[in-house]
């Protein structure tokens, strides 16, 4: 099974992925997690790469879209995947059905996580006010709006986009945790 999981920032993305990976054996693919390690080098590309993510900005498609693909291997696919975080803008996503189509294979599903906008501003909320006070409120808010921008503005049409090819399929991500794999590995199992 072949999955990509769609949702703003917050939606719980990751740690719905790792469930419904576990759940069906599959492999899951963080592109969040990817650059994270990348922007730990002290190099050009680290220190770049760093900047984009602080900025709550997005990784150029060339890029992104070399590294993931890169990454799904013929073992990969045999297996099957939950990609996490990737694509995040129409090229990414035009792409990756470039590539599959390559390899005789196709998207089984895309999850959507929806999740109301106001909702995912008390999440952070209340992640940033049970960190100690590490975190400004002020500066973690500002670039949770950003990388919310950056979702309407570049992430968003992909829902119309794989909508139209027929394998889109919303979830509530509002409810409990465990309600929402619950939801989702129904949708999985149709
Ligand atoms: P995430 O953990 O998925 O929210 O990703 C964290 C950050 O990594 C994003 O804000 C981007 O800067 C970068 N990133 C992750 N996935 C992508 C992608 N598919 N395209 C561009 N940038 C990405």
């Amino acid at each position: 099974m072949k999955v990509v999981f769609l949702g703003p920032p917050g939606a719980g993305k990751g740690t719905q992925a790792k469930q419904i990976s576990h759940h069906f054996n599959l492999l899951a693919i963080s592109t969040g997690d990817i650059f994270r390690s990348v922007s730990e080098a002290k190099d050009d590309l680290g220190i770049k790469v760093k900047t984009l993510m602080a900025r709550g900005e997005l990784i150029h498609d060339t890029l992104v879209v070399d590294l993931i693909l890169s990454k799904l291997n013929a073992s990969v696919l045999h297996q099957g995947f939950i990609l996490d975080g990737f694509p995040r803008t129409v090229p990414q996503a035009q792409s990756l059905q470039f590539f599959l189509e390559e390899q005789s294979t196709a998207l089984d599903a895309v999850i959507n996580i929806k999740v109301d906008h106001s909702i995912l501003f008390k999440r952070i909320e209340t992640r940033v006010s049970q960190s100690n006070g590490k975190t400004r409120v002020d500066d973690t808010a500002e670039i949770l709006k950003s990388r919310i921008d950056v979702y309407n503005n570049e992430t968003q049409p992909l829902v119309s986009f794989y909508k139209d090819l027929g394998i889109l399929h919303d979830i509530d991500g509002m409810k409990t945790i465990e309600d929402v794999t619950r939801d989702i590995v129904a949708v999985l199992s149709k």
